[in-house]
Formats: C-alpha cells, structure tokens, sequence
C-alpha cells in the first residue's frame, strides 16, 4: 500500500487548510494538528466550536478595522473615546494589547499588516486611505504610530509619518513603540487625559 492510501484523508484536509492560515507553512499545521489531535474529543470539539463562533461574528470595524462583533467597534462607539488622538497599528492584537492597560482614551487605525515590499505588500493593500479620511474627519489632533520596533515597522512608521505630515501639516504626528514598551504608552495616555481635562473645562 502507498502513502496515499494509509494516509487518512480528513488529516491530509486538515493539515492543509491550516496552511491557508498567514505564516502557518507545512511545519507549522503538522505542529498545529497533530497537538491539537492529542486533546480529548471533548476539548477538540470545544475548540473547534469557539473557533466556528469566532470564524462567524468576527469581523473588521467599518470605521477603524479592529476585531470586533458589532458593526462598529465598542471603542469607536463609545462616546467617551476622543476621536481627535488616532493610535495606528499593525493588527487588531496590538491594539487589544494596549488596551489592556486601560489608559489610552483614544482610538486606533487598525493597518491589518504593515509595507514589506519583499512580500509584495504595498501601502494600497493596507488601510491607509480610511486612515487619511479619519484624520480628516475626527479632525485629528495627534496621530500616534505604534507600528512594530522591527524593519517593517519603522519602514512603515515612516512612510506614515511623511504622508501625513504632507497631507495634514498642523496634525501632530508621533511615534511610540509598541504596546510593551509601558513607559511610552502611559506618556501617551497621559497626553490624551490632559486633552480630555482640557475639553472638559470648555
Ligand atoms: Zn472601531
């Protein structure tokens, strides 16, 4: 008998859907499935149903992009949040990660990826137009990049950086590396909570 026919065939489907998923090559769905495999059945279908749930409500925010279940995200939703101060980053994750820290009164721009011209991914596939139309819809005041501290990122900081400067030249543009970096986002929060204090005082 050859390969073919030993090998099952719902684990020949399952192993190559999962390499569909970003990043996962051939090593990273064998990884993947075969650890997922040594769960009870129970916890396999469990997973597998968070997975379906998740596969069906999720979706990107009309207006910044973030994960969400809503139409339009609870951030950009929440009256609270000064439109004015836009935190751009790479993925919904990171800007979930800073989130968590619950200081940041702003919102964010959601890029889903960031330039790397190796890949073929340029500007046009990210969401920098929507970004450009926000500035100057929220009538933005700042714009903070937290894109990535790798070679992508501070490509794709910079090339931010000067279309916006040239685009808006009064919107304040800054650069803060991402998430972990605590100190930098706890000034940024601060800037924020001061620009709230302000508006409250009108
Ligand atoms: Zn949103």
């Amino acid at each position: 008998m050859g390969f073919e026919e030993v090998f099952p065939g719902s684990l020949r489907e399952a192993l190559d859907k999962v390499t569909r998923i970003p990043t996962y090559g051939e090593r990273g769905a064998v990884r993947l499935v075969y650890n997922f495999l040594k769960l009870s059945k129970e916890e396999r279908l469990s997973v597998v149903e968070s997975l379906r749930e998740a596969a069906e409500s999720l979706r990107p925010c009309r207006e910044c992009f973030i994960l969400t279940d809503e139409e339009v995200c609870r951030i950009c939703s929440d009256p609270r949040r000064i439109k004015r101060f836009i935190c751009v980053v790479e993925e919904s994750q990171d800007a979930y990660s800073i989130e968590k820290l619950e200081r940041y009164r702003g919102v964010y721009h959601v890029l889903q990826g960031r330039i790397a011209p190796l890949e073929g991914i340029s500007p046009e596939d990210l969401t920098v137009d929507k970004l450009l139309e926000r500035i100057g819809k929220n009538r933005a005041k700042e714009v903070i990049i937290a894109t990535n501290p790798n070679a992508e990122g501070e490509a794709t900081a910079n090339y931010l950086i000067r279309l916006i400067k040239d685009r808006f030249p009064k919107v304040k543009v800054s650069r803060v590396s991402y998430g972990l970096q605590f100190g930098s986002i706890i000034e940024l929060a601060d800037e924020v909570s001061l620009e709230k204090s302000f508006e409250n005082r009108k």
